[in-house]
């Protein structure tokens, strides 16, 4: 019999079985695909925290600072654990100075974690809660049910891009509300990135490489030519408005002085190029280039809420996207929540300090 019971093999559940297993706990992982990984595996890979805290609580005012103090606090030793495990990493740093921490590959990340995990069950979803063991929920939110995108998010959920991995659709809230847990704030908040519009094919393997993080350099439209200015250097803010637009749809018209500028690794000709080879709409005048974008939901920010012991409910914890109330007004790594609550559901169901 296990004595933990874990739905989602993703960054957050992997992570609470393979924190188990070090206690000496012998713990199941329930993943509804076919393979372990979830978004972890589809991600740039950064796991990473704001350098100070004061701008985590500025850029996330709606979180809940006890536990954004956690991700702060814990996010160093929990990546030297991680490292311990085997996880590749790539790069020890962010690449942006208002951040740190670590770039893994996230295949030898997903790797890792599932071997450090024990048991993972493929194809065998977690519907409900098991009778006999604490459960923790690390199911990946709901950014791949347009349903539910509708319910809590935006009227134009059919037209957005789901850029996550498909298997996150809600069931882990669906199963906490049921077994007496209460939703976090933030339902309607997710972190999105402009992508490449249709006719554009977008693979799950290019959701990084063809990001359109440029809104900075551009004007940004709506199709009633209803301007945004993006305030935050996510473009968090961008995403999210494109989000609630009609049709889900941005037009970033870019001076062509502009397409040498850097974003992070890249610059912004190089973006574009991207865009128009995918196929998405994209007209190049002598002074500006113009690229037709929709908004890409990747992860959602509010789910259920938790406190400092990732408990949602009586023998019932929520880890990762599952639990909300962290990034709230804002955007922080989902990873690092991942990493660091993946472990603390795991010990406080346990019964170990947390
Ligand atoms: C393109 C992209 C780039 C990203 N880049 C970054 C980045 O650089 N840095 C960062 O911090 N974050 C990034 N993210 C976000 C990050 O991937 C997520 O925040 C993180 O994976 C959340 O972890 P999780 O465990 O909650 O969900 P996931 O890692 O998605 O895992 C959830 C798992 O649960 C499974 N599942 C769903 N329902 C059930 C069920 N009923 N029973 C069993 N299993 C179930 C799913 O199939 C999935 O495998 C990115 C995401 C994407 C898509």
């Amino acid at each position: 019999m296990p004595d933990l019971v874990v739905a989602g093999a993703g960054m957050a559940g992997l992570v609470a079985a393979a924190e188990a297993r070090r206690l000496g706990a012998t713990p199941v992982v329930h993943e509804k695909l076919e393979r372990p990984g979830g978004s972890m595996r589809l991600s740039s890979g950064v796991v990473w925290r704001h350098r100070d805290f004061d701008r985590f609580r500025a850029e996330c005012p709606e979180g809940d600072e006890r536990l954004q103090r956690l991700v702060f606090d814990r996010l160093d030793a929990d990546l030297a654990w991680l490292e311990a495990l085997g996880a590749p990493v790539v790069e020890r740093d962010t690449g942006n100075p208002l951040t740190r921490g670590a770039r893994f590959e996230p295949a030898g990340l997903s790797a890792a974690l599932a071997s450090a995990a024990g048991e993972v069950r493929v194809r065998e979803p977690l519907d409900s809660p098991p009778d006999s063991a604490p459960l923790v929920l690390a199911t990946g939110g709901f950014g791949a049910s347009r349903e539910l995108l509708r319910e809590h998010v935006t009227a134009e959920a059919d037209h957005v891009m789901v850029r996550a991995a498909p298997g996150s659709t809600g069931d882990g809230l669906r199963i906490g509300l049921a077994a007496g847990a209460a939703p976090s704030p933030g339902l309607e908040q997710v972190y999105a990135r402009a992508m490449p519009a249709p006719p554009a094919h977008v693979e799950p393997a290019d959701f990084v490489r063809l990001s359109q993080l440029y809104a900075r350099h551009a004007e940004v439209t709506n199709e009633r030519g209803e301007r945004h200015r993006t305030a935050t250097w996510s473009e968090i803010d961008t995403a999210q408005w494109m989000a609630r637009q009609p049709r889900a749809r941005a037009w970033f018209r870019v001076p062509v002085a502009a397409l040498g500028e850097r974003v992070r690794d890249r610059r912004v000709g190089e973006m574009i190029d991207a865009a128009e080879a995918a196929g998405a709409p994209v007209r190049r005048e002598p002074e500006h280039v113009t690229v037709e974008c929709v908004a890409g939901v990747t992860t959602t920010l509010g789910g259920l809420a938790i406190g400092a012991q990732a408990r949602a409910a009586l023998d019932l914890f929520a880890c990762g996207a599952d639990a909300g109330g962290i990034a709230t007004g804002g955007y922080a790594s989902g990873l690092a929540a991942a990493l660091v609550f993946g472990r603390i559901a795991a010990r406080a169901a346990l019964g170990e300090s947390p």
